[in-house]
């Protein structure tokens, strides 16, 4: 899996859009987002063009989160930050604008306006149990 020639971060891996780097390394590399969310905001990202995290094989994902653990702690010491969001959207549903997988890594302070958690709700133990046996039985068939 390499490029996608249409894709604006195959283009910044390649160099062809300018972007302020972080850091790279043989599978991934970083930069500072565009438009951040908070001060420090950066985003790390496969060098091969995936769409999803579903679509990369577990060595390119392993690798990708490699980068983005030994950036975080520096991100959110760089800007003064108490914590630290790593996140990671899948799917125009799940807020995914960019169709390159890509870690946001979102320093926090007291105060920024970000707000977790989302709403949650009780569920029942039977509800639970039934998706954790559909969850396991798709995982013992993969
Ligand atoms: P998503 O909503 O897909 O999870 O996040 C996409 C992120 O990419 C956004 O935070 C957006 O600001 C950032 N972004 C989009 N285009 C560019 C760009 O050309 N350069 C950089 N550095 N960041 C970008
Ligand atoms: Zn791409």
């Amino acid at each position: 899996m390499a490029g996608d020639r249409d894709c604006i971060f195959c283009k910044i891996v390649s160099g062809e859009i300018p972007s302020v780097r972080i850091a790279e390394s043989k599978e991934a590399c970083a930069f500072m987002d565009i438009a951040p969310i908070a001060r420090g905001h950066i985003l790390v990202i496969p060098r091969d063009h995936y769409e999803t995290i579903s679509d990369m094989p577990p060595d390119a994902v392993a690798a990708l989160f490699r980068l983005a653990a030994r950036i975080a702690p520096q991100a959110q010491h760089a800007v003064g930050a108490e914590g630290l969001n790593v996140l990671q959207n899948n799917g125009r549903v799940a807020g995914q604008v960019v169709g390159h997988v890509h870690v946001h890594l979102i320093p926090r302070r007291g105060g920024d306006g970000l707000h977790w958690p989302w709403p949650a709700r009780q569920a029942a133990s039977q509800e639970l149990r039934q998706i954790a046996d559909d969850v396991i039985s798709r995982l013992t068939n993969s």
